[in-house]
């Protein structure tokens, strides 16, 4: 699957390296903000892409797939095991253990029973992830999330009744929304679930995400270069 890709490093109008741009938006975003964290979203990049942003030191990154993430990552964790996995995409029942084993924080949290059989397998795997509930601030049919209104009762279930540490939450504005009023929301929501971590923000809108308190900005395209598969 991903060895089919051919990230184009340079094609990118500006024909710098990932890691060169990686350390221009970090420089960016220093004046914004001091708490963000850049997840380097590496979905559909193949290892020879994302070796050269290991090599400059950042540690941090995305994926939406696990089947992707269990061939693509365990040798490059061989080399740099301080490596910090973020699960981004949709997390199916029946690979909540293999996602516990390979991740670190997921960001996907959108329905009781993932909440129940996470809880469940962190406990046998003796892990502690951080998790994030994801939050349909748009309330879009074909996206998955927590409705804004019910995410404070979600997350006092999780909590009281399965014993989940809730980190923070996540959100995904639609597409053909101004992105703002999103990410005001889900601030505000992270208040009052008191789940500090934000992770919202893409390569397009990512500084108005920082505005309103982003913790952690997923950015693919923006390092990477473009996808030249769909996911
Ligand atoms: C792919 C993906 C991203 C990164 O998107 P870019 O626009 O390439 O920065 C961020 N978040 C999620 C949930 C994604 O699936």
């Amino acid at each position: 699957m991903m060895t089919t890709t051919r990230p184009q490093d340079n094609q990118k109008n500006d024909s710098m390296t990932a890691p060169q741009r990686l350390m221009k938006i970090s420089q960016d975003i220093a004046a914004l903000s001091e708490q963000v964290n850049i997840i380097a979203v590496s979905k559909t990049f193949s290892p020879e892409a994302i070796a050269p942003v290991l090599a400059a030191g950042h540690r941090v990154f995305g994926e939406n797939r696990v089947q992707e993430v269990a061939e693509k990552w365990p040798d490059l964790k061989a080399s740099y095991p301080d490596v910090e996995l973020h699960l981004i995409g949709a997390l199916q029942s029946n690979k909540a253990a293999q996602a516990v084993a390979l991740f670190d924080v997921i960001h996907s949290l959108d329905r009781i029973k993932l909440a129940r059989v996470l809880a469940a397998e962190m406990k046998q795997q003796n892990r502690q992830l951080k998790i994030l509930v994801q939050v349909n601030t748009g309330k879009e049919d074909q996206k998955s999330g927590i409705p804004p209104e019910e995410t404070e009762e979600f997350v006092r279930t999780c909590r009281a009744e399965l014993g989940l540490n809730i980190d923070g939450l996540m959100c995904l504005p639609p597409q053909q929304d101004v992105a703002g009023p999103h990410f005001a929301l889900l601030q505000k929501l992270s208040q009052q679930c008191d789940a500090p971590l934000l992770s919202m923000g893409m390569s397009g809108d990512y500084e108005e995400a920082i505005k309103f308190g982003a913790t952690h900005i997923r950015l693919g395209t923006a390092i990477f270069g473009p996808r030249t598969q769909k996911l």
